[in-house]
């Protein structure tokens, strides 16, 4: 592992890249100079590749190719409930992909999730290399405690394709937990890291115990976060609107795009105001012409539409609070994290129910790849006296006979680990058993999540009952799962093939990075035409200011001349034809000349005027 290692906090609405310097985790800023990305991705109709502000801005206006919130469809099924509910509220078509993930499709092209959200890692990437000065390959990248083995694995296949290699997946919560108690050596305390972002609520206990930082347990929703609060906004106005108007405004992408960002604005907002109000003009055309939509919104009304939500958050923390057998009162320290915990009422629950002030000391934004960042300085050895032990979110087992699920890890089990159980055959000479290996925490394995699924061939014809099956399940430090069987009988190690039941193929993933670094390429020379585009447009800028002033010392030709060039270079900057540009290049140059020889006949002729009238004394 040579060079930087990065901490990334890839997260549902926006990304952060902090890196360890001289003992203490500092934020990267991107090219535009902010310290967080959106993490969105826009398609141009020019065929360009649009990352994070610059992304976002467009967004009204091509709605359907502007790709956000791709953290809640990563590793995911296309029939998942979940899916099927972001993808009603999403305004760029979701689909189902041919092994049964959820893809998105944009214009004629399906892209996987990971895909995507390698081109919004691999913009960081490279902010951290133009702020580094050095390539960077290695990075430790968060996610939700909450995310299970295949989100895991399309996280890494996302870093894979954006030529990072993730050494390491941290549950974002204890990457927060890490930069909080960073540098806190001595200190023993209980802590409960509350993490409300854009797209996920994850709640986690953790103990802190002078830089040994256990993971007590951790519960979660993946689908409750900042955007249910914006839709709850939204849904309002557009009921409002029906009623003021009698137009219903749900069928139409580009309004809705515009309610969205007008809903999320006025909810940051009444985070410090008591009352917003909401103005959209020409949201709509009526019968009578353009409609304009307006409304306003207290704090109160807010409070009391989010409420619910709200009250959800304290499902997973009981939960997590009963898995640690721990109580509200034995938290010593409660730490926001997401932006949405900025919201007073969010802010209010917390205390309430844990009967203390959460803190508040550190960036809810930047706080997780601080801790991400930590966590790569250890995995490199440069910061010592710090060690992590997380667990496992959600428990692992195997499909029983009868469609059951018996549980062979069980959640919130510390990781790295390594466990196995023997299991036997139901019937008489059964040559062949099928693993099914699942997560979750249902008793049918049918409401499980399948990881996947693989067949033990060749047993020895015996009685049934009497073969012994030993499934053994590995989990690394990522949380991410390998599961092997073995026949004791035989003592042989049977060969099996898993056939993971979704996610990417190791083809497709190659496949993609051959793509995307396909486009590096073309990005890179399309930077440099626009680069040379922009100079040659400040160039025709100088030459005509010059020319309107002192065209008029050149003879006629050269005057036809010039206004020929400059109206062919004009035409090339408008179309961004560089070749075109190129094409004038020399006569551009002459042009410059001859106006430099114009600049000086004019200056000539002004002193020899002021020469003539006496003018000033030299
Ligand atoms: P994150 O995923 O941590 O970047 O959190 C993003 C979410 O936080 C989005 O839903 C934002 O709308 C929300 N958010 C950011 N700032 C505020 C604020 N001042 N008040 C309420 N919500 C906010």
């Amino acid at each position: 592992m040579a060079g930087k290692l990065i901490g990334i906090d890839l997260g549902t609405t926006n990304s952060c890249v902090c890196v360890l310097e001289s003992g203490d985790p500092r934020v990267i800023p991107n090219r535009e100079g902010s310290r967080t990305t959106p993490s969105t991705v826009a398609f141009t109709d020019k065929g360009d590749v649009l990352v994070g502000h610059i992304a976002k801005r467009q967004a009204v206006t091509n709605p359907q190719r502007t790709l956000f919130a791709i953290k809640r469809l990563i590793g995911q099924r296309f029939d998942a409930p979940r899916v099927q509910e972001a993808k009603n509220r999403l305004p760029f078509p979701v689909v189902g992909a041919p092994n049964g993930d959820a893809w998105v499709r944009v214009g004629e092209r399906d892209y996987a999730p990971p895909e995507l959200s390698a081109i919004v890692l691999r913009n960081l990437k490279q902010a951290a290399e133009a702020f580094l000065h050095e390539e960077v390959t290695d990075a430790v990248v968060t996610v939700p405690a909450y995310f299970d083995d295949a989100q895991r694995q399309a996280t890494k296949d996302a870093g894979r394709i954006a030529g990072l290699n993730i050494e390491r997946i941290v549950n974002e919560p204890t990457a927060a937990a890490l930069a909080y108690g960073f540098n806190k050596p001595g200190v023993k305390q209980t802590l409960a890291i509350y993490d409300l972002g854009g797209g996920t609520f994850d709640f986690t206990l953790m103990e802190m115990n002078d830089g040994v930082f256990e993971v007590l347990a951790t519960s979660g929703d993946t689908f409750l976060g900042g955007e249910d609060f914006d839709q709850a906004i939204l849904l309002m106005l557009v009921k409002q609107f029906h009623e003021k108007t009698g137009t219903d405004l749900t069928g139409d992408r580009m309004a809705l795009q515009r309610l969205k960002e007008a809903s999320e604005k006025a909810k940051c907002e009444l985070s410090t105001l008591d009352k917003v109000d909401i103005r959209l003009p020409f949201i709509a055309q009526g019968p009578s012409g353009p409609l304009h939509l307006e409304a306003s919104l207290t704090r109160d009304e807010l409070e009391q539409m989010v409420g619910d939500l709200v009250e959800l958050t304290l499902i997973p923390i009981k939960d997590a609070l009963e898995q640690a057998r721990k109580t509200a009162k034995d938290v010593d320290e409660v730490i926001l994290v997401g932006g949405q915990t900025r919201m007073p009422l969010v802010q209010k629950c917390v205390k309430d129910f844990f009967g203390r002030e959460p803190n508040r000391t550190i960036n809810p934004d930047e706080v997780v790849a601080a801790g991400a960042a930590i966590q790569g300085a250890v995995l490199k050895g440069d910061v010592k006296d710090l060690v992590l032990l997380d667990v496992m979110p959600l428990s692992l087992g195997i499909e029983t006979q009868g469609g059951g699920f018996v549980k062979i890890i069980p959640r919130n089990s510390t990781i790295p680990l390594r466990d196995a159980r023997v299991f036997t055959t139901v019937t008489d000479n059964q040559g062949r058993v099928e693993i099914h290996v699942l997560q979750g925490e249902r008793e049918l394995a049918e409401h499980n999540k399948s990881l996947g699924r693989f067949d033990l061939i060749n047993l020895p014809p015996l009685p049934k009952g009497v073969p012994q099956i030993e499934v053994a399940f590995d989990i690394d430090s990522n949380g991410i799962v390998r599961v092997s069987a073995k026949d004791l009988m035989t003592g042989l190690e049977q060969g099996m093939s898993i056939r993971p039941s979704s996610g990417l193929s190791e083809l497709e993933i190659q496949r993609m990075v051959r793509e995307a670094e396909a486009n590096i390429e073309a990005d890179e020379k399309r930077r440099d035409e626009l680069k040379y585009i922009a100079s040659a447009e400040g160039l025709i800028f100088s030459c005509d200011k010059s020319f309107a002033e002192c065209g008029k010392y050149l003879n006629e030709e050269q005057q036809l001349f010039i206004r020929e060039t400059l109206g062919q270079a004009r035409q090339a900057v408008s179309s961004r034809d560089k070749a075109a540009l190129q094409a004038c290049e020399a006569d551009l140059l002459e042009t410059q000349n001859l106006l430099t020889e114009a600049v000086l006949a004019a200056s000539e002729a002004m002193m020899k005027a002021m020469d003539e009238e006496g003018g000033l004394p030299s």
